[in-house]
């Protein structure tokens, strides 16, 4: 359970979503309930958190602008994004952040 929520930590990080947003999708794992307005404003795989979901229904900031530091080099809209596409597991910066990961975590990841 360490290495998956190690594992998906860092891959929050490489689709560039906030902490906030990867720890409340690891709560989600553990059996937390989604909220509606959390559901109302995900997209593309990506399920903001409460707060930024509360953000994002006043207006206050659109679901791209939640993202930040993407790693990923193709468009969070894209439906090319996921791990079982076979041109995103050939994206160079997908190798290099496996590499990566791999090495600074200490495990091998298997897709
Ligand atoms: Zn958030």
């Amino acid at each position: 359970m360490e290495r998956q929520k190690t594992i998906i930590k860092r891959q929050g990080e490489f689709f560039g979503y906030p902490k906030c947003c990867v720890k409340a999708f690891l709560r989600r794992v553990s059996g937390k309930k989604t909220k509606d307005k959390q559901l109302q404003v995900a997209r593309a795989g990506f399920i903001p958190c409460a707060k930024h979901a509360d953000k994002i229904l006043k207006g206050e900031t659109i679901l791209e602008n939640v993202i930040e530091n993407r790693m990923c080099s193709i468009p969070f809209t894209s439906n090319k994004v996921s791990i079982y596409n076979i041109e995103f597991k050939k994206s160079e910066r997908f190798k290099e952040w496996l590499k990566m990961v791999e090495e600074e975590e200490k495990i091998v990841i298997k897709l």
